[in-house]
């Protein structure tokens, strides 16, 4: 259920509720379907801020084809608010993201995938890769040090097996081991919904965070330019740059976005 603050331009009231019962007011019709683009530019408040917080560029990342100024234009053409370049173990100077914000007019926020003993992190609010960052716990601890927050990517890797059967014991036998991991008590959040695992794989993660109680989210994790805008993650409050990003992690005011509805389910 989302809720909103719309604003319905030509009648210039303003109607407060869940989006459901909006588009059934505004439409009359409560059967019709109608995306989130075309009313997000009317709702003012809310959970309703979608940012991708886990995309990789061309310009650093050897696996991307994606250049950075094409995934923050498709991002935006797909109603997205902001994307985070999270490149692998590398970063963005300031300077670069501030223009790459202004030229394709979207907020665009520099964060880092850091390959680490537990999994893959994505943080944000550090600047430079100090030695020892493959150890969670060391990792959280830099992080806390710049007050900057900490996400599991993809929690099925190299926790289930490829090709294992959901209904199978080698299944929960994985699930089992991935719930007493540590890497997961560490985190702000963790990737329910990752835009290039299967159906399989996210509904292993999403067993396993639920098990766990771990805040949840939604990212393309796209190599590539048309990889976005199926998948983000949706703020409750406005954000305007990465301490604001930080601080709404770390309080945990988010949840997980698909395009199709299916991260409500
Ligand atoms: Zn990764
Ligand atoms: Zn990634």
């Amino acid at each position: 259920m989302t809720r909103g603050y719309v604003v319905w331009p030509e009648r210039g009231v303003q109607l407060a509720g869940v989006r459901e019962t909006l588009e059934a007011v505004t439409f009359g019709i409560p059967s019709l379907a109608v995306s989130q683009r075309v009313l997000r530019p009317y709702v003012l408040h809310g959970f309703d801020l979608l940012i991708d917080l886990h995309c990789h560029t061309a310009e650093r990342s050897d696996d991307s084809t994606a250049p950075a100024i094409e995934l923050a234009r498709n991002a935006r053409a797909a109603g997205l608010d902001g994307i985070a370049l999270t490149d692998h173990d590398t970063f963005w100077p300031d300077d670069e993201i501030k223009r790459l914000s202004d030229d394709a007019g979207i907020l665009v926020l520099a964060g880092v995938e850091i390959n680490t003993d537990g999994g893959h992190a994505l943080v944000f609010g550090l600047s430079e890769y100090v030695f020892g960052m493959h150890r969670p716990a060391f990792l959280r601890q830099q992080v806390d040090r710049a007050h900057g927050a900490m996400l599991l990517a993809h929690p099925y890797r190299r926790a289930l097996p490829w090709g294992v059967d959901p209904g199978s014991a080698s299944y929960r036998e994985a699930l089992q081991r991935a719930i007493k991991g540590e890497f997961l008590r560490v985190v702000d959040g963790a990737e329910v919904i990752n835009g290039r695992a299967s159906d399989v794989q996210n509904g292993f993660a999403r067993e396993l965070l639920e098990a766990v109680g771990t805040p949840t989210l939604a990212n393309s994790d796209t190599h590539t330019v048309d990889g976005i805008g199926r998948v983000a993650t949706e703020f409750e409050r406005h954000i305007d740059d990465l301490e604001g990003l930080v601080e709404e992690l770390r309080a945990g005011r988010f949840r997980p976005w698909t395009a199709d509805g299916t991260a409500a389910v």
